[in-house]
């Protein structure tokens, strides 16, 4: 009696135990299957919380055949993923945006292509996205935005300047963002550090207290007055004329930097002179001048008392941009600049980039706007 009730009682208990052995091995594969998943994921780039995603999304297999994509990636971790445009984000050029998803969805409810959200998403940030995104599908896209450097925020400016002047997609957005389709003098950009690429013309302002920081007092060997400079555009600019010299050629400092309020002498002895009309069209306003940066010079001749006919002048075209200097207001730049033509007015901006003005034919405004206004 008592072995067969032992028996009796095993049955169940070996059943249950067959039961729950199961579920665990089942519940163990599942989670070694789950996690071996993740880590594929892991792996092909995309974060845990976009794998995860994924994978309760059934997009796997699709994830897989696409590899490695930030956009995706962006997609699966955004609360704003649809599934309706899977394949477009999986198309769409990827940019650090926080709303980048959300603003691809908005974009694309309007019309546009990925390859236009992709041109849209690159020229401007987040904020300019979402706003351009709440105006109709616009007509001329390709026409601005091939260009690296156009903004989007820019866009009605864009337009209504190659519409007002008939001028080409690359001049419009060369001169609207160099502020060019505003006044002389107006609403112009503050600009606050000191460095030897900066950029100062009608549109870029020094205020009154700027000065440049490593200025210094120029050696009477090389100026004809008391004068100070930036150091380093006065070092190099000594460099310059040490060479010249080898070369039987005197080049001079005639004037280098300019205070706010010496500039504001000069406007006004110019004006007693010549009257207010000169003083607009030729002299730079305070503020606007880049004598206040310490980096340029206005460089004389100890040959001839015109600059521009002196061997010194033909020697300076030929070799400043080796020491850092760029002619700075070219004759046939002179509607890019707004300066009329100084052939002696030279600026230091660093080997780099006058090697570069010099061997691609442009101004300092054309470099800024490429490289430098970010
Ligand atoms: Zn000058």
């Amino acid at each position: 009696m008592v072995q067969k009730r032992k028996i009796k009682l095993k049955k169940p208990a070996v059943i249950l135990l067959r039961i729950f052995g199961s579920i665990l091995v089942i519940v163990l594969v599942a989670f070694f299957f789950y996690f071996y998943q993740i880590n594929t994921l892991c792996e092909l780039g995309y974060s845990k919380e976009a794998s995860k995603n994924i994978l309760f999304s059934w997009k796997k297999d699709y994830v897989m055949s696409i590899g490695e994509n930030k956009t995706l990636n962006a997609a699966f971790e955004s609360d704003d993923y649809l599934e309706k445009y899977l394949e477009n984000y999986a198309n769409i050029k990827y940019q650090n945006h926080k709303n980048l998803i959300k603003n691809i969805n908005l974009l694309l409810k309007k019309g546009y292509s990925n390859s236009n959200i992709s041109m849209i998403l690159a020229h401007g940030s987040d904020a300019d996205v979402f706003e351009f995104a709440k105006r109709d599908k616009v007509r001329y896209l390709e026409e601005f935005y091939s260009l690296d450097y156009a903004k989007l925020s820019y866009y009605d400016r864009y337009l209504h300047y190659s519409d007002e002047t008939g001028e080409d997609e690359e001049t419009t957005v060369l001169f609207v963002n160099l502020d060019m389709d505003k006044n002389d003098y107006e609403d112009a950009l503050v600009v606050k550090e000191f460095s030897s690429d900066m950029l100062v013309n009608k549109h870029r302002k020094l205020t009154e207290k700027f000065e440049p920081k490593d200025l210094v007092k120029i050696d009477s060997k090389y100026a004809s007055d008391d004068m100070k400079a930036s150091k380093v555009a006065i070092e190099a600019f000594k460099k310059m004329a040490s060479d010249a010299s080898k070369d039987g050629l005197g080049i001079v400092i005639n004037s280098s930097y300019r205070s706010y309020q010496d500039q504001v002498d000069i406007c006004n002895s110019y004006k007693d002179l010549y009257g207010e009309g000169y003083v607009q069209k030729y002299v730079a306003q305070p503020g606007y001048s880049e004598h206040q940066t310490g980096l340029a010079f206005d460089i004389g001749s100890t040959s001839s008392k015109i600059f521009a006919q002196s061997k010194e002048y033909e020697w300076m075209q030929e070799n400043a941009y080796k020491y850092g200097f760029i002619l700075r207001f070219p004759k046939k730049y002179e509607s890019i600049t707004g300066f009329r033509s100084e052939p002696w007015h030279y600026r230091y901006v660093g080997k780099k980039i006058a090697n570069y003005i010099h061997s691609e034919n442009i101004t300092l405004e054309e470099y800024y706007v490429k490289f430098l206004d970010k």
